[in-house]
């Protein structure tokens, strides 16, 4: 048994003894796509999710998968099968290929295909503890529905929220108004609850289309709690009732606190309703 899996165009290996080809147009431009979701017991929570994404993203950014759904889905089962703790992280990547350095597309380029399997769990200390963030003016392009991994404004957001000791840099754009609307999260989406309404942020080139946004939304409109999809401002997020944030690795984390003002933990029970469920569904599927 392997302690990690790393995959790169065929080859094998612990993820700390892959080699990349300096040329990979992933290394130079960032020129790819990538996907991330967790695994237990053998099983990829929403595959089926992510390889709709991952394909969508593909051909967004005009990368020809050499692969199908089938091949990939047993290509990552493959890999998973050379690990045995109880829960990893799946992340696998295509970057256009390789080349010389050139922007323009290197003529009959074909994708480079990249797999990382990592332990990590889905544990209770991260489903329970207050998360605090902090709010910055996004300077992301129009491209942040799409799964690219060129993250550069998400890595430095997130490097700041580090400095600052809080978890996680919530975006915001200035209206035309100068109001602030949210975003997203440098790697999560965002939502609050106000009067047991869920309200989050419409889909639109501005933020990424979660897979745990769209878990949630489902879950909350089983719970029969009404979701509300459109702008909100920081200064609406800093009155909610509860504010939290999303994603496949760590689904619901509760905010406690933005730009250091105590906000939510006003209305525990939808909170832990919708918290609930999404994990209920996680172990339903990998149990
Ligand atoms: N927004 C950004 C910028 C992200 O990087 C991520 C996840 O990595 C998300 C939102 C949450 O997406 P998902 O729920 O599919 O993990």
């Amino acid at each position: 048994m392997m302690e990690t899996v790393a995959y790169y165009n065929g080859k094998i290996s612990e993820v700390a003894d892959m080699m990349v080809p300096l040329t990979d147009r992933g290394m130079l431009f960032g020129d790819g796509i990538y996907e991330a979701t967790m695994a237990q017991h053998q099983t990829i929570f929403a595959l089926a999710e992510h390889l709709v994404r991952f394909k969508q993203n593909l051909a967004a950014v005009m990368i020809t998968p050499t692969w199908t759904d089938e091949t990939l889905t047993n290509l990552l089962y493959d890999l998973l099968s050379r690990v045995d703790n109880e829960s990893y992280m799946v992340y696998w990547q295509a970057t256009r290929g390789t080349g010389p350095r050139q922007h323009h597309f290197p003529t009959n380029a074909k994708p480079n295909l990249m797999v990382m399997i990592t332990p990590m769990s889905m544990s209770r200390e991260r489903q329970t503890r207050a998360y605090q963030v902090r709010s910055e003016l996004d300077v992301r392009s129009g491209l942040a529905d799409i799964k690219t991994i060129n993250l550069l404004p998400n890595v430095l957001a997130a490097q700041r929220a580090q400095a600052e000791g809080v978890d996680e840099t919530i975006f915001y754009r200035l209206d035309a108004n100068h109001q602030e609307i949210v975003t997203e999260g440098s790697k999560t989406n965002v939502h609050f609850i106000k009067a047991g309404q869920l309200i989050t942020a419409p889909l639109d080139q501005r933020i990424l289309p979660g897979i745990a946004r769209e878990h949630l939304l489902t879950v909350a409109q089983r719970l029969g709690i009404s979701v509300v999809e459109r702008y909100f401002t920081i200064t609406e997020l800093k009155q909610a009732d509860e504010v939290f944030i999303t994603s496949s690795t760590l689904m619901a984390g509760r905010v406690q606190q933005i730009d250091h003002e105590p906000v939510g933990y006003q209305d525990e029970q939808h909170f832990k309703q919708l918290q609930t469920q999404l994990l209920a569904e996680w172990e339903a599927e990998t149990n």
